[in-house]
């Protein structure tokens, strides 16, 4: 790796530096730790860091800001000669070296000269080594933020923004206190005495109940029943509804935090140790709300866990939901619906038991166990998945770094109070997508006993005994897209593909009913039988195989 030393001393008017000298082996000293070839030495003695490099005349007497200052400055200097050659070299080097970054630049606010450089080491991929803060990589947005805010500061704007930034301070103080006020937080109540909170046993016992049944699977409105059920002394006046259970879960308080005006996770000092829900549970509860908001578009009143993956056969087009307002919602062709032309003639009812057939939801559901084999295999390939968690906890670190690094520079008033702002969204943003991969991976590395509960759900699946959220879930990680024929569903899985015929009784178009049988430890079949609902399978009818998919044989008999 090529690298050129670049060094500068002030005018003596805007900043203060080491010696040229101490700056120069300093800088040969990092190149050395490095292993850097140095191409070249340049250097700019009682030059201003607004300067331009020399070169860029064109630009710099467009530059207004610049051209104004110029003219009220005693020096007989206009660019900086050195900087200039360093800029001739950047398609031959991969690194500047730099004492500190400010010696590159210190540009007028409004001057072109900071995009001029952050563009050109961009464009060349050339990084900034410097001695006092480590390597600056303008290609990683937070890096040639951070600079771009601490080269536009001169020492007029920094007593101004200091104060600024003393106010804001002020407010920005979190003290770790609900402001809400604690009377309607299920569990607690206030002492009297101002800030102070006491537990209610009787209501965590609740706010418990409801974790425990959330992480079960159990869905919101079954919770909030059962919570009228077990918990009627609570629920008296005011019944227990899904708002209710919903506002619960969502609630950090109970494992000891709260959200701050930036919506940023702190500590609160009202719950300290009174917290009774472990920070882990509760990420894996608002993870699997994001899950179900990335992943589900349900109706008010109708479940519609396929939609988006319903495609008409005929014609190709999107599948849409109809008749969201009766029983029996079907799936219906888009295009025919929008342009009233000939209809395909496919429209399949999403989820029934009639006795002439079921639903798609119902008859797609055994291959779920699809999924959950995914998720049992995935659960023994640990030792990947630790390397992938050593790399994002890494990554982690290097966040919570830059944010402390951020909040050093928002706190010496280097900062404004809006960017600051703007940075600690962007910063928890890749926070919280971390966050949520590593759970994801911890989940997944977690012990024996995840492997017990995969076991049970793909018993469960085959009972077709399973919750809303896990068939949402598992739908996602076993179909890819489901093709709605006339006399057939084809459905692409992870595992392959199956199509499943119709059967057509009394004047219904539905789909067959089906029994499981397991054939070892591992592999099941799946009997698909035409008939109506309350006819057992004729074993002895011809097997059709319609195909093997992972560990599930699904067979049809007719
Ligand atoms: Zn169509």
């Amino acid at each position: 790796m090529k690298a050129v030393i670049y060094t500068r001393q002030s005018s003596g008017d805007d900043d203060y530096s080491e010696s040229v000298e101490v700056q120069k082996a300093n800088c040969i000293k990092l190149a050395k730790a490095n292993g850097l070839d140095i191409l070249g030495e340049f250097s700019d003695l009682n030059a201003s860091g607004k300067l331009y490099p020399a070169g860029y005349d064109d630009l710099a007497g467009k530059d207004v800001c610049y051209q104004n200052w110029l003219k009220d400055v005693s020096s007989r200097k206009t660019c900086r000669i050195g900087l200039g050659e360093v800029f001739k070299l950047l398609s031959d080097i991969d690194y500047i070296i730099v004492d500190d970054y400010t010696r590159l630049a210190r540009p007028l606010s409004g001057s072109f000269l900071d995009s001029l450089i952050s563009q050109n080491l961009i464009a060349y991929k050339v990084k900034v080594l410097t001695v006092k803060s480590g390597v600056v990589d303008l290609n990683a947005f937070n890096d040639s933020l951070i600079t771009a805010l601490q080269n536009r500061i001169n020492d007029h704007q920094l007593s101004i923004l200091r104060k600024k930034t003393i106010d804001g301070l002020k407010r920005l103080k979190d003290t770790g206190v609900n402001k809400q006020g604690i009377s309607r937080i299920l569990g607690f109540k206030s002492t009297g005495r101002k800030h102070e909170i006491e537990s209610i046993p009787r209501e965590i016992e609740a706010v418990k109940f409801i974790y425990n049944q959330y992480l079960e699977g159990m869905g919101i409105n079954e919770i909030a029943r059962n919570l009228n059920v077990s918990f009627s002394d609570i629920f008296k006046e005011y019944k227990a509804d899904r708002q209710i259970v919903r506002k619960t879960l969502l609630r950090p308080f109970y494992c000891g935090y709260i959200y701050d005006s930036n919506n940023n996770l702190i500590k609160s000092l009202q719950v300290g140790d009174k917290a009774f829900i472990s920070f882990e549970d509760w990420m894996k509860v608002n993870h699997s709300f994001e899950l179900r908001k990335v992943t589900k578009k349900r109706s008010r009143h109708n479940w519609n866990p396929l939609s988006g993956h319903v495609f008409c056969g005929v014609c190709g087009s999107k599948m849409i939901m109809r008749g969201g307002n009766t029983r029996n919602p079907f799936y219906s062709c888009l295009q025919h619906f929008k342009i009233h032309a000939k209809p395909c003639k496919n429209n399949l009812t999403i989820s029934i038991q009639h006795e002439y057939g079921q639903g798609l939801i119902e008859a797609i559901s055994p291959l779920l166990v699809l999924g959950v084999d995914k998720k049992i295999k995935d659960s023994y390939s640990k030792n990947t998945f630790k390397t992938d968690l050593n790399i994002l906890t890494v990554e982690l670190t290097n966040t919570l770094k830059k944010e402390k690094n951020a909040s050093k520079l928002y706190l010496e008033g280097l900062l404004d109070e809006s960017t600051f702002q703007g940075m600690l969204r962007h910063l928890k943003k890749i926070k919280e997508e971390l966050n949520i991969k590593i759970l994801q991976l911890k989940e997944q590395i977690s012990g024996e006993d995840d492997i017990e509960k995969l076991y049970s759900l793909r018993r469960r699946v085959s009972r077709n005994d399973i919750s809303h959220r896990e068939f949402e879930e598992l739908f996602v990680q076993t179909v890819k897209k489901i093709t709605v024929e006339v006399d057939s569903v084809h459905i692409e899985t992870i595992a392959g593909n199956l199509t499943l015929p119709r059967q057509r009784i009394s004047g219904h178009n539905l789909l067959p009913y089906f029994s499981f049988t397991s054939l070892d430890k591992t592999r099941v079949k799946v009997y698909y039988y035409y008939g109506k609902k309350r006819e057992i399978a004729n074993v002895y009818a011809k097997n059709q195989v319609l195909t093997t998919l992972g560990n599930l044989e699904v067979v049809y008999l007719k």
